[in-house]
């Protein structure tokens, strides 16, 4: 069988029949292993004028994390607010910021946070290596030097950005990733106890980012043996977290393991209905990645009948609400702009709905689940 990647498919330009994906080479696992984090940088420092620079979500401002970043000598911890998502000129300011104040290159560039913070310090560490402008990279396969070392502290499961080879940006044209063999972390530190602090909302919706992850890749046409066997593995951890009686550190650390094996899943396939119609939500309404899947996901019982009766059913265990009427001030106009986004993204609705799917799908239907919404 021919794989068609998540993210378009340089082996289907190059004409191979299948693509060589890069995965994250080093990862520590557990409970407090952050405190680690001193010694897997130490082998990096070259010397004072190469700091490492802690991209932070400043909702750790004031909290005792701050005291056990392990900043030593000429470092710099930027505190950055994930309140909006990543946008293109915010990494061009960062690096030039970064540029204009170290002597020389930085010894590497660490992010903690959420899915932002994560996507913010991967396209922070590509682009100090790389000439221009964020945007110009937005797309696949376009950079053309090796990132800085960059390092990934996920505080948030979820999303899959601690392992992907993406980082999505919202650039001055599109929302769009820089999708490169580039973009993965050098090293990840997966520490379940990070996730404490996340509000009970926030982690319904980001871990239900995984569980729709899981849903659209093992219902697609790209599904193989290898994203197969990580989709089912996070499927199963989602489960448990979601629907049993877990104790809290247990739950943590399964959720941040689906996380893990949801984005390794998507890696090899590729995502569904969902995030093409999350995608317009959050274009043309800002909406959060993970609260507009969930919005979008409600309505999916035609495509995704058997992930929607557990996505309802955890959503009830876990007495989550979800605001009402979100496009209900949405005028024609809106409305057609976002099922144009959602249209756009062929390989989502070509793995959801098979090669004829243009034939399947048109605006009206499109718009009709934005106005349940
Ligand atoms: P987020 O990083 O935007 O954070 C959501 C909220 O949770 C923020 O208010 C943040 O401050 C807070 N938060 C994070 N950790 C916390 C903690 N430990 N305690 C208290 N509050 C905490 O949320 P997210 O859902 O993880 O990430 C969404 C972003 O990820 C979007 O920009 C989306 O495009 C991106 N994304 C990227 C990929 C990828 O493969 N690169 C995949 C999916 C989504
Ligand atoms: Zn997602």
């Amino acid at each position: 069988m021919k794989l068609k990647d998540s993210t378009n498919t340089e082996a289907a330009m190059k004409g191979s029949k299948y693509r060589n994906f890069p995965m994250v080479p080093r990862v520590i696992f557990g409970a407090g292993s952050f405190d680690q984090l001193h010694e897997i940088l130490l082998p990096r420092r070259r010397n004072t004028d190469a700091p490492v620079i802690f991209l932070v979500d400043d909702v750790f401002a004031g909290t005792p994390l701050m005291a056990r970043i392990p900043a030593i000598m000429e470092d710099q911890i930027i505190l950055i607010s994930a309140d909006e998502e990543p946008k293109t000129h915010q990494v061009d300011a960062l690096v030039a910021k970064i540029s204009s104040e170290i002597p020389e290159a930085p010894a590497g560039i660490v992010g903690i946070g959420g899915g932002t913070l994560l996507d913010l310090a991967k396209a922070v560490a590509i682009m100090l290596n790389n000439e221009g402008k964020t945007q110009q990279y937005q797309g696949w396969d376009l950079v053309p030097n090796e990132a800085l070392y960059h390092v990934g502290v996920p505080t948030l499961s979820g999303t899959g950005a601690e392992v992907s080879r993406t980082t999505v940006l919202l650039g001055p044209n599109r929302k769009l990733g820089i999708n490169s063999d580039f973009t993965p972390f050098d090293q990840v530190v997966l520490d379940p106890d990070l996730t404490k602090g996340v509000p009970r909302d926030q982690w319904f919706y980001t871990g239900m980012d995984c569980f729709i992850h899981c849903v659209e890749s093992l219902n697609g046409a790209y599904i193989n043996a290898f994203s197969r066997s990580y989709g089912e593995k996070a499927m199963e951890l989602c489960k448990a977290v979601f629907l049993e009686e877990l104790e809290p550190s247990e739950s943590r650390e399964k959720l941040m393991m689906a996380s893990w094996h949801g984005g390794m899943s998507i890696a090899y396939s590729q995502v569904g209905v969902a995030h093409a119609l999350s995608y317009g939500l959050s274009y043309v309404l800002g909406t959060p990645h993970g609260l507009g899947n969930c919005l979008v996901f409600r309505h999916l019982q035609d495509y995704y009948p058997e992930g929607v009766r557990l996505f309802n059913a955890m959503a009830e265990k876990q007495r989550i609400e979800f605001p009402e009427k979100v496009c209900g001030g949405l005028t024609e106009h809106d409305l057609d702009t976002m099922a144009e986004v959602a249209l756009e993204m062929g390989p989502l609705w070509e793995n959801a709905l098979g090669q004829d799917w243009e034939a399947q799908i048109d605006p009206e239907r499109i718009k009709e689940v934005y106005r349940k919404i």
